[in-house]
Order: structure tokens, then C-alpha cells, then sequence
């Protein structure tokens, strides 16, 4: 069966202008297990772009041979508003320039609604419970009317994705290794598995945050709160949902991005949506960890920023990671305020504009061990 690509148009704002979500899918439609994934919701981050640039012609090379099994929908550029958004020579992708909300908070779904519909119709058949739940969810997602582009744009990525087994939201940080945020309740159905594949120096179990209301905790938090509102009867988690951070904004290139879509295949490969040989896991570079483990670490003083560590060098609790430099101060000694490592760990992510303002993450960390104070934090601050 060919690819299929639909053109999907958003409500235009302004008379003559308008923008498009552009939609691949692969396989054959309502065939399981099925997978979404997405480039770039943060319009500005570019590296998964390339990753889905390589693996759309090894999806489209298998889907020639008769080899996906399941349903795969491929969106490469999840946020054509954020792409068109240029002030002077600036792109600006992160913040939605009218409303100035983060494209990835605010995500709307109340899945309470959708634990209502199914509430009486749910059973001891936990298969089936989850048959019941993805009709349920798509059919709640499906019948919104949403005026806005923004909120048009919302409402049908969580539409294409509601009821997939897996969805992969790939981004990338400022400065930073590969790594991976994976809803808590997804480690078993996969996680573990993504965290190998992918080449992960840093993977986290994240929760649920309300007041966020990211893509990737909305579409996993469904399953959490229809199993909320019927304890007693059997909800299992029916999607795998996570972000992939490919690694820092500048690392646009064929090098890295085709050694990550081959990473992805060989991922789908195992979850048993692509047929075909693949290799064992790799060694997994890390082991998934709480998200109490990751550590922010913000400036005390504002000036440049220079870093004296590596990203991954293990680093000890008192370590200068960075210093940063008052450029107004001839002396050279007083001009820089060391920022110590607070704990055993890997910083994953440092600043790539080098300006730091006080109060404002200078790099995140990795941390050995559980930190109470993150417990119920977001895992970023913005
Ligand atoms: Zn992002």
C-alpha cells in the first residue's frame, strides 16, 4: 500500500493567509499496534526534524515490502504556526507569539469526560477496557470544534494520536545529550526498551502535572484517569507515551540524524510494528530513573556563562560545572561566580545562548540519587 499523506488545512486567522498540518501515515488504517510520531511542536527544535526525515524512506522502503504491520502516522513538522514565526532575523518557535503560551502546555482534553462515558460500560476484561477507552477518546477528540488555529492545531494532534499503543514526541534542549522523558506508568510497555535503543544518557519517569498539561502527559494521563475514576475494574496503561530530547538545538545534521532514525526503526522493529530482523538491545546507557533525579541548577548572579565540564563527564557533589563572568569587572578573579555541582551526578543540558540572568537554569543535572525537593516539580520551568 502507497503512503498516504493528507493536507490538513487550520482555521486561518486573518483573511488570505492560513497554514497546514501536513500528515503521513503508514500501514494500514486501524492496524495495531499503532505508533504517532512528531517533530518539532516546539516549532525551533530541529533535530528530530532530520530524524523523521530518515525515517520516513526506510518506513516507506518497508511498507513496499509488505513489512509494517501495524499503523504508523508520521507528522514532520507538528507546528507549522511556531515554523512561520521570524521576528527580524530571530525564530521564535517555543512561545506562541499571540497568546504567549508554550506550544507544549495547555494541551485541552478533560479526560474525566471520557472516564464518564465509559464508567458503565467497563468490565473484568481489561482488553476490552481498553478497546472501550480508545473509541471513547477519539470520539470525544473528534467531535471539538475549536475556533483558534492554536487550538485547532491542539485538538488534532491529540486526535491523530488519542488512541495509538505508542507516541513518540521528539524535541531537543538547549545544549544537551540525547534523552528521555517517559510518562511513569509507560516503562514496562516499551520504555525501558526506547531508553536502549535511542541511545538515552538520561532517562526520566515523569508524572502527570496539571497545571501543565504537556502533549505527552495528556495523552498518557488518560489512561491514569479513567483508572482513577474506576478503581475496580481492570485499566491498564494503553499507550506508551513519551518526549525524545535530541540532544542541543545545533545538532542539525545527516551524521546524527540518520543513526537515530535507524535507532527508532530498529525499536519499532521489536515492539512488532515493522517486520524484520533486528538486533538484540543495545546496552542501555543509562538505567530510567525517577524524576526526582534531575536537578536544576540555576544562576546566582547574572553574566556569561562558561562551562568547565563536559556533558555525561561524571561529576561530584562541589564541582565547578560553570562560572559566570561579570564582563564590567576588570578583575579577572572577582568577575566570576563559580555555580558547584550540588550533587553526584551528569549535568545532561547546558544554556546554549551562554547568558545567564540570576535565578534563570544555568544546566540540569542527572542526579545519583532521589532529591526530595523536585518531587511533584515539572521537569522544566518554563
Ligand atoms: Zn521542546
Amino acid at each position: 500500500m502507497p503512503r498516504n499523506t493528507e493536507v490538513i488545512a487550520l482555521p486561518t486567522m486573518t483573511p488570505g493567509t492560513g497554514r497546514n498540518l501536513t500528515v503521513h501515515r503508514f500501514g494500514r488504517q486501524g492496524a495495531r499496534p499503532k505508533v504517532y510520531i512528531h517533530a518539532a511542536l516546539h516549532a525551533d527544535e530541529l533535530p528530530a526534524t532530520m530524524v523523521v526525515h530518515h525515517l520516513m524512506p526506510m518506513l516507506e522502503t518497508a511498507e513496499a515490502e509488505g513489512r509494517i504491520k501495524g499503523e504508523i502516522i508520521v507528522v514532520p513538522v507538528a507546528n507549522p504556526i511556531g515554523l512561520n514565526q521570524n521576528l527580524g532575523s530571530y525564530f521564535s518557535g517555543r512561545f506562541d507569539l499571540s497568546t504567549r503560551e508554550n506550544y507544549n502546555r495547555n494541551f485541552p482534553a478533560d479526560w474525566n469526560v471520557v472516564a464518564d462515558a465509559v464508567r458503565d460500560r467497563l468490565t473484568h476484561d481489561a482488553e476490552a477496557n481498553v478497546s472501550l477507552i480508545r473509541d471513547a477518546a477519539y470520539a470525544y477528540v473528534a467531535e471539538q470544534k475549536p475556533a483558534s488555529e492554536l487550538d485547532a492545531l491542539r485538538w488534532k494532534l491529540l486526535e491523530l494520536s488519542v488512541d495509538a499503543d505508542y507516541v513518540l514526541d521528539l524535541h531537543c534542549a538547549a545544549t544537551a545529550l540525547v534523552y528521555l522523558m517517559i510518562y511513569k506508568d509507560c516503562l514496562d510497555i516499551g520504555g525501558c526498551e526506547l531508553s536502549a535503543d535511542i541511545g538515552s544518557r538520561a532517562s526520566f519517569l515523569i508524572d502527570w502535572y496539571p497545571d501543565k498539561r504537556t502533549f505527552m502527559t495528556t495523552t498518557a494521563s488518560l489512561w491514569s484517569r479513567v483508572r482513577e475514576a474506576v478503581p475496580e475494574l481492570p485499566v491498564p496503561q494503553g499507550l506508551m507515551s513519551c518526549v525524545v530530547e535530541y540532544r542541543g538545538r545545533l545538532d542539525v545534521s545527516d551524521a546524527l540524524g540518520r543513526p537515530d532514525a535507524e535507532n527508532l526503526l530498529r525499536f519499532l522493529m521489536r515492539r512488532g510494528v515493522v517486520e524484520g530482523r533486528f538486533d538484540p538491545p543495545p546496552q542501555a546507557l543509562c538505567a530510567p530513573v525517577p524524576v526526582s533525579h534531575m536537578v536544576l541548577v540555576t544562576a546566582p548572579a547574572g553574566g556569561v556563562v562558561v562551562y568547565n565540564k563536559m556533558l555525561g563527564e561524571p561529576i561530584k557533589a562541589g564541582d565547578v560545572v560553570c562560572e559566570i563572568i561579570n564582563p564590567l569587572d576588570p578583575d579577572t578573579a572577582r568577575a566570576r561566580t563559580p555555580v558547584h555541582a550540588p550533587v553526584d551526578g551528569i549535568v545532561f543540558d547546558t544554556r546554549n545562548d551562554h547568558l545567564a540572568r540570576p535565578g534563570s537554569v544555568v544546566y540540569r543535572m542527572c542526579s545519583d540519587q532521589p532529591q526530595d525537593r523536585r518531587v511533584d516539580q515539572a521537569p522544566q520551568d518554563d
